[in-house]
């Protein structure tokens, strides 16, 4: 396996949260997009939400998606809230206000000339989209560094989306140098959990309760977030 050479400074930074995120539970790019995401909520409900230009990217979108909405209200962003969202409240009012005068013609009008349905992406996706962009191709930089592969190895490794992702994602720069080692890293992984699993389905039969507990008892929850994705981090 071929040395890798950490040059650059965000590498070398990204490199670092990888490999912290290996020795913690779950896909270790949800990790750190959901933690990449939370700092964005963070900043925006604490300083940004102020900012004219943010305001109005805020109404274009009609605020957060379902998601990062929620996620604020658990933040606690009373005030933050209030105000981007009585912004398009008011919109709203605005809008029916002034379309209850014309609404028979509205019924007229062609399809193409309704653009009332077009708003731009959440904000907060778009930062999450932007970090997991990143930190996949960080990511098959530094799995052809033996160090960081061993640690990958020990770790729950990629959620499926994830993985396929971090297989298929554009540009697609040199796949021959991470790909089978990213391939096998994840299958051996893989092997790995599904036996913990057979031992914990194995356990639960009651010729076996009396054996003691080994590391299969959360092999169910690492089996739900490698496949479903990690639940959003609790705030
Ligand atoms: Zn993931
Ligand atoms: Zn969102």
């Amino acid at each position: 396996m071929r040395k890798v050479k950490v040059t650059n400074v965000q590498s070398s930074w990204d490199y670092e949260r990888l490999s912290e995120a290996c020795h913690k539970a779950g896909c270790i790019l949800c990790r750190l997009t959901g933690e990449t995401t939370r700092r964005y909520l963070e900043t925006w409900k604490d300083e940004m939400f102020t900012d004219v230009n943010v305001r109005t990217t805020l109404r274009s979108s009609r605020g957060f998606c379902h998601t990062h909405t929620w996620q604020l209200v658990q933040m606690g962003a009373s005030l933050p809230l209030a105000q981007a969202y009585r912004d398009i409240i008011t919109d709203e009012i605005e809008q029916l206000a002034n379309d209850s005068g014309k609404h028979k013609q509205r019924w007229f009008h062609s399809k193409s000339d309704d653009t009332s349905s077009s708003t731009a992406p959440c904000p907060a996706c778009q930062q999450s989209d932007q970090s997991l962009a990143r930190f996949t191709s960080s990511l098959r930089q530094a799995i052809s560094d033996p160090t960081f592969y061993t640690l990958f190895l020990s770790s729950h490794g990629l959620c499926l989306d994830h993985f396929h992702l971090t297989c298929t994602l554009k540009p697609l720069t040199t796949p021959e140098t991470w790909l089978p080692l990213l391939r096998t890293a994840q299958l051996t992984i893989l092997q790995r959990l599904n036996d913990q699993l057979s031992e914990l389905i194995r356990k639960y039969d009651y010729r076996y309760k009396n054996e003691a507990p080994g590391p299969e008892m959360t092999a169910w929850q690492t089996a739900a977030a490698l496949v479903a994705g990690d639940a959003t981090p609790p705030p």
